[in-house]
């Protein structure tokens, strides 16, 4: 039996942990539109250039090109028994695409997860996050035991300055995302969030699927109930 699984919430949330939860336990992959756009990141062409841009300042990628990312994900071989959604459907016309595309292949969704984050932590989650290479978080407001944070002047003298995070013991460098360096940016996706995303909870909420988790709980907690609400 296939699942195909949505996580949803705002940036910060905790969908991409959850996902990797849901990875090693149910053994169906992560489909993250985010990191499908960011893998592009490399290539040159005019197109992808186009889509770090647009990323860089928050806003969202059109539907159709959106929607065509995930149709060639969803075509690989290991997709075939489900994923979990990441960051997509974003906007109503993406969620009836995904309708059509599941109905069309015998399919459907079996939960809309919501992780419920207020907006103010949703912020501090996303500007103080950084990680390792091996997949390890941390934060500059939570979690930051053992890390060294230091604000540095932008070599180029722009603003903001640059958040570097090392982790004091080993003096590793950690990683942050370039989309969550501007805090400008940030408050755009989250009030795009808002105002393209949120709508879908009510849309979900009809179809009788959306089940709500408190995001502010531990990792573990919501993983916990994540894990209830698939077993039933
Ligand atoms: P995320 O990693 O999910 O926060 O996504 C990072 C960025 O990728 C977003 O701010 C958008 O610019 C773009 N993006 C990711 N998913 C979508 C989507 N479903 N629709 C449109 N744009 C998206």
């Amino acid at each position: 039996m296939s699942l195909f699984v949505l996580l949803m919430g705002v940036q910060g949330a905790g969908k991409g942990e959850q996902a990797r939860f849901i990875t090693q336990k149910y053994g169906i992959p992560q489909l993250s539109t985010g990191d499908l756009f960011r893998a592009m990141k490399t290539r040159q062409d005019e197109f992808a250039r186009k889509i770090q841009q647009l990323m860089a300042e928050g806003h969202l990628i059109d539907d159709a090109t959106t929607c065509e990312v995930v149709r060639e994900r969803l075509a690989m071989p290991d997709a075939r028994n489900g994923v979990i959604f990441d960051g997509f459907p974003r906007t109503p016309a993406q969620a009836e695409w995904l309708d059509n595309y599941l109905s069309n292949h015998d399919a459907g969704l079996k939960a809309v997860i919501l992780l419920k984050l207020d907006l103010y932590t949703a912020f501090k989650r996303a500007f103080g996050r950084v990680s390792a290479k091996d997949g390890k978080t941390y934060n500059l407001y939570s979690n930051n035991e053992g890390v060294e944070f230091v604000f540095e002047p932008h070599p180029e003298g722009q603003y903001p300055p640059r958040l570097k995070a090392v982790v004091k013991v080993t003096g590793d460098e950690l990683i942050r995302r370039p989309d969550d360096a501007h805090a400008h940016a940030i408050i755009k996706r989250i009030d795009t969030y808002v105002a393209e995303t949120e709508p879908l909870i009510e849309y979900y909420e009809r179809e009788g699927l959306l089940r709500r988790i408190e995001a502010s709980k531990s990792i573990a907690a919501v993983s916990s109930e994540i894990e209830s609400i698939l077993d039933s």
